[in-house]
């Protein structure tokens, strides 16, 4: 399982597919990516291989921002609508998820009894929590910080908001996560392999950080909202 980001000057949609393909080894059920223009967010996700994937992705959509991943199911069989990105009620957030929220089920209860799921999964709530901190008051870093301090148990996170198509929030937890970086780009990837196609230049993130990312910047502070700067590593390809 993996997940794959893009944010720059290119179209996003074959960059995240070839990103994918890269980390198929690792195994997986189901996979999906997630793209972002001025006329919103779509979504792709299926059952099975990469390459059922492409199938279904529309050639057509030109998109610089987007999220992919490769799920391997751990809550919620594997299905196409158990496939990650997931999205909150209003379609305003879109998110990949690799690892295990432990607490899903009291978030669910605590804090989304009034919310209708779609999936079964332990994701979703993630999603969902967001967005309703958002309806709460709060704006989407400070949602997606609140949120994060709620979840128990594993995640490496990409997470995009409709209403702001020049930034991919990230954080991890005991889950794997790199930001790339490029000239007119940066990328997101659980392993630098999935993104070698277009950078070695990679930044290694620590547990609970989270990670503004905009196509010419990369923001890393701590979930209390210390700034961290970290230099990036050149990635070099095993052979
Ligand atoms: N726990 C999540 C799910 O079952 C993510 C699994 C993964 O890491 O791919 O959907």
């Amino acid at each position: 399982c993996g997940i794959v980001g893009y944010i720059g000057n290119l179209d996003s949609k074959e960059i995240l597919l070839k990103g994918l393909e890269k980390l198929e080894y690792r195994g997986y059920d189901s996979a999906g990516i997630a793209v972002m223009n001025d006329n919103g967010v779509q979504v792709f996700k299926e059952k099975g291989r990469i390459a059922d994937l492409r199938n279904i992705v529309d050639e057509d959509v030109v998109a610089n921002t987007g999220i992919g991943h490769t799920r391997w199911a751990t809550h919620g069989v594997p299905s196409t609508v158990n496939a990650h990105p997931h999205q909150s009620n209003s379609g305003r957030f879109t998110l990949v998820h690799n690892g295990v929220i432990e607490n899903y089920d009291i978030l669910k209860r605590e804090y989304l009894q009034g919310v209708a799921l779609k999936s079964d999964t332990d994701t979703e709530i993630i999603v969902q929590l967001i967005e309703l901190f958002v309806n709460e008051g709060s704006y989407t870093e400070e949602a997606f910080r609140k949120t994060l301090t709620l979840l128990k148990g594993s995640y490496a996170i990409a997470l995009l908001d409709a209403e702001n198509n020049e930034t991919i929030f990230v954080a991890k937890n005991k889950s794997p996560l790199l930001v790339g970086l490029g000239e007119t780009f940066n990328v997101v990837a659980s392993d630098a392999m999935a993104m070698l196609q277009v950078t070695d230049q990679y930044v290694e993130l620590m547990d609970k950080e989270i990670v503004i990312v905009t196509k010419d910047a990369v923001k890393i502070q701590t979930l209390n909202g210390e700034e961290i700067s970290r230099d990036p590593y050149t990635a070099e390809l095993d052979a």
